[in-house]
C-alpha cells in the first residue's frame, strides 16, 4: 500500500492542469482566462476540479443540480454542460456584479437556458426549493460559499437531494488550517466540525479527495 498521497511537484501539478484544459471548450478557457486578472481568482475552482465535477455529473446521470457560490461562474459552467439538455442548475449568490460575468459566459456557451441564478443568501433559496416541494429532487450539490453556513447547507441539500445523489464541497482543507484551526477561525473550526460530523452520518457515504483545496464527496443514502 502506498503510505501518502504523492507531493505534486510544479512539473507534474502542470501535467495535471494540462490534461484538464485540453478538455475545456472554447467558453470554459475564456471565462477562467477572463477570471485570471480578477483579485479573488484564487476562488475559481481549477480546471481539473471542473473535470472531475463535470464526469461525476455524468456519471450520476444528474438532470438537475445546484451550486451554492457561483462567482463569475466556471464550476457552474463545468457542471451546467454536463447536464443533458432540458436540464437545471439553480445557482445561488448573493453578489451580482460577479454573476453578471457568469451570465454572460453561460450565454456564450449556449448554456444560460439551463442556468437559474438566485440572487439572495443561498439558506433562504434553498429553503424556498424545499418549501416549492422540491425535496428528493436534485442529483447533484455543489456547495463553494460561506464555510459558516456550510453545515446549514448539507441539511438542507441532503433534503433536496435524491437518494443515490451527491453533495460535494470545496475547501474542505482550507488551506490546510482544518487540521488544527486557531481558537478565533471559526471558518475552518466549521469545517473540522462538518468533516467530523459527515464521517459519524449514517445518513451518508462520504470521500475526501485531495484535489484542490480538498473535495469531499457525500452520497446520500
Ligand atoms: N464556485 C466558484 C467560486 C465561488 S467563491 C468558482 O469555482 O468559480 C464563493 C462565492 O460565494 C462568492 O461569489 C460569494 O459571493 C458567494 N457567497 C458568499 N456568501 C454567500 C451566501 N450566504 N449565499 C450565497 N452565496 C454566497
Ligand atoms: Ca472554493
Amino acid at each position: 500500500m502506498s503510505s501518502t498521497s504523492i507531493h505534486l511537484d510544479p512539473q507534474l501539478n502542470e501535467h495535471v492542469r494540462s490534461v484538464a484544459i485540453a478538455r475545456e471548450n472554447d467558453a470554459l478557457s475564456r471565462l477562467r482566462e477572463h477570471t485570471a486578472d480578477h483579485p479573488y481568482a484564487v476562488m475559481q475552482i481549477s480546471p481539473e476540479q471542473g473535470r472531475l465535477m463535470a464526469l461525476l455529473v455524468k456519471t450520476l446521470g444528474a438532470t438537475r443540480a445546484i451550486e451554492i457560490g457561483v462567482f463569475t461562474g466556471y464550476s457552474a459552467l463545468a457542471v451546467a454542460e454536463a447536464l443533458p439538455s432540458g436540464g437545471k442548475l439553480v445557482a445561488c449568490d448573493i453578489n451580482e456584479e460577479y454573476t453578471a460575468v457568469a451570465q454572460s459566459f453561460w450565454e456564450e456557451a449556449g448554456v444560460a437556458d439551463r442556468i437559474d441564478l438566485r440572487i439572495g443568501p443561498a439558506s433562504e433559496t434553498l429553503a424556498q426549493l424545499i418549501e416549492e416541494g422540491e425535496e428528493g429532487s436534485y442529483g447533484f450539490a455543489f456547495v463553494d460559499a460561506d464555510k459558516q453556513g456550510y453545515d446549514g447547507y448539507y441539511e438542507q441539500c441532503l433534503t433536496l437531494v435524491e437518494r443515490g445523489g451527491m453533495i460535494a464541497f470545496d475547501n474542505m482543507f482550507m488551506a490546510g488550517r482544518v487540521v488544527d484551526p486557531a481558537p478565533n477561525d471559526v471558518a475552518s473550526r466549521a469545517i473540522a466540525a462538518l468533516t467530523n460530523k459527515i464521517t459519524a452520518d449514517e445518513r451518508v457515504d462520504a470521500a475526501l479527495v485531495p484535489i484542490g483545496d480538498g473535495l469531499k464527496l457525500v452520497r446520500k443514502r
